[in-house]
């Protein structure tokens, strides 16, 4: 399989718990075809480590944004220097923002504010997303077609192909994690047969997500292979073909 090569749409390299190993487990990623990762923002405090790490591996590109998870930590200012921190560092994408409307998350009204805002930024800047939506599909549609122009990524897709259906509509790509290795990932998999395969991308979302082989351990990039093979099965193509498309629907949305 030397000669594939693999997008991870979306992982937390920056997370503390890879600070132990974090150049270890870049180097499994390359010797695994991962030949570039995708590393989304998710407070203001963190962005500089994304920039720092982002500035010494060519591989890996930096996104810039305000989580939904930590809504209760961001403050308005934040989103004011985002803007500015985007317009300075160019950023491949804007996020991750979005939705989490599971029972323990922050005030929704305050999570569609923090959303909505960055939608109007990327709307501005004219670059891609990066969304994050649980149990929050409907709404971040109809948040979406507030706006104009907006293209981007739902990372760890989760909602149905109805809706994935509507969301290639309006310019988003589906990305698809860990999950669909699940054989009661129903769902999922079913989205994974029915759309096209110009519209996936394939996320590890580590350190969280891991595969079925790798349950309740941490998640790295060099896993993607098994989601790759995954998709491949469910697909019934070559895991060749998947990993070419999808690589090609990374870099087009990303610009890398
Ligand atoms: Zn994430």
């Amino acid at each position: 399989m030397s000669e594939l090569h693999l997008v991870d749409a979306h992982c937390h390299l920056d997370f503390e718990s890879f600070d132990n190993d974090r150049e270890q487990v870049i180097q499994r990623a390359e010797k695994n075809n991962i030949s570039d990762i995708i590393i989304p923002g998710t407070q203001k405090k963190y962005w500089p480590r994304i920039r720092k790490l982002c500035a010494g591996h060519n591989q890996l590109h930096a996104c810039y944004g305000l989580h939904p998870y930590w809504t209760d930590r961001h403050c308005e200012q934040d989103l004011v220097e985002l803007a500015a921190y985007i317009e300075a560092n160019t950023p491949v994408a804007l996020g991750e923002c979005g939705l989490d409307f599971r029972p323990q998350q922050a005030d929704r009204e305050k999570q569609l504010h923090f959303f909505e805002a960055q939608l109007g930024l990327a709307e501005k800047f004219r670059i891609p997303l990066v969304i994050h939506s649980v149990n929050a599909t409907e709404v971040v549609i109809r948040c979406i077609k507030k706006f104009s122009g907006l293209r981007g990524m739902i990372h760890s897709y989760s909602g149905s192909t109805e809706q994935a259906k509507q969301l290639l509509d309006l310019g988003f790509l589906i990305s698809i994690s860990a999950a669909v290795t699940y054989d009661n990932a129903k769902k999922i998999r079913r989205v994974v047969r029915d759309i096209p395969l110009t519209t996936l991308l394939l996320e590890t979302d580590a350190p969280d997500q891991p595969d079925r082989q790798h349950s309740g351990e941490r998640n790295e990039p060099a896993y993607l292979v098994n989601t790759l093979e995954a998709i491949a099965g469910i697909r019934e193509q070559d895991i060749e073909i998947i990993a070419k498309q999808t690589t090609a629907n990374a870099r087009a949305l990303f610009t890398i």
